[in-house]
């Protein structure tokens, strides 16, 4: 972007593949109708809200005794489909004693950092109530008798797995789901017994709809009653809620996203199984490490990306481009110390296989047959259009964030006759490291997690398959998406969501692996070790004997409190600049009434063409936007917009632009 100052032109790189979205119709493109039945906000439940003392206390979840429950660790009983993806059951959620108009919740093992995180809740509810108070009702234009409209409620139902199926087809015009967030007020649990509830046990959840004031509950019921909720959170539900307000998340539809405002990279997410501390320190810390084995994944990336673009890429085109990469890539290279001439022939040692790949499975190819596992079985698969490589996909529905390598449309044909076509991922593995199940699982996690971003990126339901392209073995694999494995994940989002947030607000963060052989080769180990011992921890409980003293003995209780409180002054910062993030995310209703919170004030200038610049490592393509004059009559509604986003572009800004009406 580039900001003169006076004319305010502001420059964006578009891919242009993103035009050919706009003129063609993609397979199975599924257009969710969003009804809008909640029509029926209630200023009742906004005065009732209001005269509480932000109604607190009233929580009265009950310490959960997993035996009482008789679910065990790994979710409900009798749960037909066995998932990889399966979150442990998270830490008890209790109440012990009602506070003076504050959330109760004691569960944590460490009641100081328990108590600084029900502190900034508390501090956070205070904001939510004074934007309450201060926040005008939107009234719809059309509304009668004082009540206030929604304009697009909680409809979930425009979800592509609101069902258990993910096959839903409709033919109705392509527009964007909507959803709202919602408050979390209580959490109670429904145990065998309790006959206010038809189902057991349950995790129930009280919320509030902060556009319209109206309260709504979900019930938690099999796996999701494992779920970590507490008051103060933020939930966004994709299923359909009853004329009373309810919705039942269960093994069998329906998800809750906790948090939703945070998007996380399907990559971390994937691997937050394995070491959820390391995805929160991830999240946290930047790494300036160069690492040889990343860079040559990220070269290999690149020269297989460039063959996806080509009709026929043949071996001369693979090598001259692979010359290429290589000396956009020499200050890397020698960032971490690799030979120019060894990595030269990395890459072109990799090209046969390529070469074999785009054979087996490009446009005009035999077809090859791929395993989508035993429920799917072996189908034959032809990759007949590449709609883009290296594809940046933000879905703030699911909480979700990602990079696509390629996303392609392919021809399948099922064993039993028949073949159909689909918009699918691409994902694209060349590490060594690619074989045992630890890496299997990462690797299928991140696919069907991408394919959520491509649901919501193409507005397509029928998004439910994935490729995985292992160049070192040679391999291609199907992955089917399963509901029990999409649950799964997105249970262990939803944890590392609150484990994120609760690192930002008391700097504690999820417990060490203990585990040397996992440790030693970890990008975070000395971070990690500092934070453990900053925090409390010992050489003991960190697992890693000598490893640990020789990480962190030096370390005196000055070092200990600088960096105790730098970090905390980082978080708060952090917060401020997250707190207008969530503005841009979440849909905005306040105000305008709009469903966009996107700076829809920026207009492309027409009056200039666009310009191609190809001095750096890629070609970009230059377009200018300038700030639209607001008329005097819009002006009322639309500054405050502009000043709350508070955008203040500059040359170098990294932005992200929509292509959809009224979604970011
Ligand atoms: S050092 Fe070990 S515990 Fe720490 S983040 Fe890395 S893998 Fe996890």
């Amino acid at each position: 972007s580039q900001d003169d100052g006076g004319g305010e032109v502001v420059t964006w790189k578009i891919s242009p593949v993103n035009d050919r979205l706009r003129t063609r119709q993609l397979p199975g493109m599924a257009l969710h109708p969003c009804s809008n039945t909640e029509k029926h906000s209630s200023l009742e439940a906004m005065k009732k809200w209001h005269s509480s003392p932000l109604g607190l206390s009233r929580c009265t979840a009950s310490a959960r005794n997993l035996s009482v429950c008789g679910i065990g660790p790994g979710g409900g009983d009798g749960m037909e489909d066995q998932s990889p993806f399966r979150t442990p059951p998270s830490l008890p959620y209790s109440f012990t004693e009602p506070l003076n108009a504050g959330i109760t919740c004691d569960g944590g093992p460490d009641q100081l950092e328990a108590g600084q995180h029900k502190k900034a809740l508390l501090d956070l509810l205070d904001q939510v109530e004074d934007a309450i108070t201060e926040e005008e009702l939107p009234v719809d234009a059309g509304n009668k008798g004082g009540q206030v409209t929604v304009g697009d409620s909680t409809d979930s139902r425009c979800s592509p797995i609101a069902n258990s199926s993910l096959n839903v087809e409709s033919n109705k015009p392509r527009e964007a789901p909507s959803f709202d967030s919602f408050l979390v007020l209580e959490v109670s649990e429904k145990h065998k017994g309790d006959s206010s509830c038809d189902r057991y046990p349950a995790k129930v959840l009280r919320l509030l709809n902060e556009h319209c004031g109206k309260e709504y509950s979900v019930h938690l019921c099999d796996e999701w009653f494992h779920s970590t909720v507490v008051p103060g959170d933020t939930v966004s539900v994709i299923g359909e809620f009853s004329d009373q307000g309810k919705c039942t998340v269960d093994h069998d539809s329906n998800l809750v996203i906790v948090h939703p405002e945070l998007l996380i990279s399907g990559t971390r997410v994937a691997s937050s199984f394995h070491c959820p501390r390391r995805s929160v320190l991830d999240e946290r810390l930047k790494s300036n490490e160069y690492s040889t084995s990343a860079l040559m994944g990220t070269l290999l990336h690149q020269v297989f990306q460039a063959g996806l673009l080509e009709d026929v890429p043949s071996r001369q085109f693979l090598e001259q481009h692979a010359k290429e990469v290589l000396l956009n890539n020499l200050e890397s290279l020698y960032a971490c110390g690799a030979s120019e001439r060894s990595t030269h022939s990395i890459l072109i040692e990799a090209i046969p296989k390529m070469l074999n790949w785009y054979k087996s499975f490009m446009k005009g190819s035999k077809s090859t047959n791929v395993d989508f596992g035993h429920t799917e079985g072996r189908k034959t698969v032809e990759v007949t259009e590449m709609m883009d490589i290296e594809e940046m996909a933000w879905a703030p529905r699911y909480g979700l964030k990602g990079i696509i390598d390629a996303s392609v449309i392919s021809r399948v044909n099922s064993c039993g006759g028949g073949s159909y076509d689909k918009v699918m991922p691409l994902e694209f593995k060349t590490g060594k490291s690619t074989s045992g199940q630890q890496s299997a699982m990462e690797h299928s996690a991140q696919v069907i997690l991408y394919t959520l971003l491509m649901s919501e990126r193409y507005l397509n339901t029928d998004i439910d398959m994935g490729l995985l392209y292992y160049l070192h073995t040679d391999q291609t694999l199907g992955i089917k998406v399963k509901r029990s494995d999409l649950i799964g994940l997105m249970m262990r989002r939803n944890e590392l969501a609150s484990e994120i947030l609760k690192a930002s607000f008391s700097q504690s963060f999820p417990a060490m692996l203990q585990s040397p052989s996992s440790c030693t080769g970890c990008r975070h180990l000395t971070s990690c070790t500092i934070y453990h011992k900053v925090h409390g921890g010992n050489t003991a409980t960190s697992g890693l004997g000598d490893l640990f003293d020789n990480l962190v003995n030096h370390l005196s209780v000055a070092h200990h409190n600088f960096l105790k409180h730098w970090d905390r002054l980082i978080d708060l910062e952090a917060r401020t600049s997250q707190v207008k993030k969530k503005e841009i995310l979440l849909p905005l209703h306040y105000n305008s009434g709009s469903k966009s919170s996107a700076p829809s004030f920026y207009v492309l200038d027409m009056k200039n063409e666009h310009s191609v610049d190809s001095s750096g490592k890629s070609k970009r393509y230059i377009y200018n936007f300038v700030r639209e004059k607001m008329q005097p009559e819009a002006a009322g509604h639309s500054e405050p917009q502009a000043e709350s986003l508070d955008f203040n572009l500059k040359s170098g800004d990294c932005v992200v632009l929509s292509t959809q009406s009224g979604r970011i």
